[in-house]
């Protein structure tokens, strides 16, 4: 098996080298990663610079860092392999991706790259919830040495994809992986206005997550409990309920075109 292993949180990160090791016992491995920081760029893709490759030293692995970010990656890395890709893994994130997280990140961006060309993928993020906390990767890589064959067994429907996010605990406390839903995380004071030396405005973005009880079968639950959560998305974001409803009601009532009446 050919993986392809990337993160938005650039080459250097702890969480990547993490989730090389796991990838490693289960196949040959790329590592093709952003040079810097990427997080929180989404599904953007670089389309007015050139993309630069360097190959990064690393044991028994072929590693490059991309002057781009994780889409970018997952397709520079498609070409590197000679578009040879039987699994795109991205993270260990340095934080959770949970509910709405997902729209923002650059990690789950590139296993949203790697689902629409057709390749099996999995983003994975390290839950914790305050800046200093400890990763707790040993964690994360126990979770994932369990979680990743049973996920390869399945049968993946195309556009779909795994969003997996880890608690940040200790292993001993870890509780099974449990299959949930997309909870809702919305944050509350997201803008917060300040005055720089010279008196003019700027603006910090950042908030605190203000929804996070009540959502039943959601990641935010599970994770809340302890639980790895694993949520099939799908990139048809095509809202079956409503359109169905929108086709009945205008089969119904169907909008007179005068063009047609004549
Ligand atoms: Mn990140």
């Amino acid at each position: 098996m050919r993986i392809l292993v990337t993160n938005d949180d650039g080459i250097r990160a702890e969480g990547l080298k993490a989730m090389v090791e796991v990838a490693q016992e289960l196949g040959e491995v790329w590592v093709v990663a952003p040079d810097r920081e990427r997080s929180a760029c989404g599904h953007s893709l670089t389309m007015r610079d050139p993309l630069r490759v360097k190959p990064h030293p690393w044991e028994s692995a072929h590693a490059f860092e991309l002057s781009g970010v994780p889409t970018d990656c997952v397709n520079v890395g498609r070409e590197l392999m000679d578009q040879r890709v039987d699994l795109v893994l991205s993270g260990f994130n340095h934080g959770p991706n949970l509910g709405f997280d997902i729209t923002y990140s650059g990690t789950v961006a590139a296993a949203m790259e790697g689902a629409l060309n057709g390749i099996r993928s999995v983003s994975a993020s390290m839950a914790m919830f305050t800046e200093e906390a400890p990763l707790h990767l040993t964690t994360g890589k126990a979770a994932f040495r369990e979680l990743l064959p049973r996920l390869l067994q399945l049968e993946w429907p195309a556009l779909a994809f795994f969003n997996v996010n880890v608690p940040a605990i200790d292993r001993a406390e870890l509780n099974a992986p449990v299959f949930c839903s997309m909870g809702r995380r919305v944050y509350e004071d997201r803008i917060e206005k300040r005055e720089d030396p010279w008196g003019r405005t700027y603006y910090w973005q950042g908030g605190v997550v203000a929804m996070h009880r009540d959502q039943p079968n959601t990641d935010v639950e599970a994770i809340n409990r302890g639980h790895v959560s694993v949520t099939p998305i799908t990139l048809d974001w095509t809202d079956r309920a409503l359109l169905d409803r929108l086709l009945v009601a205008d089969r119904d009532h169907p909008a007179v075109d005068p063009a047609l009446e004549r």
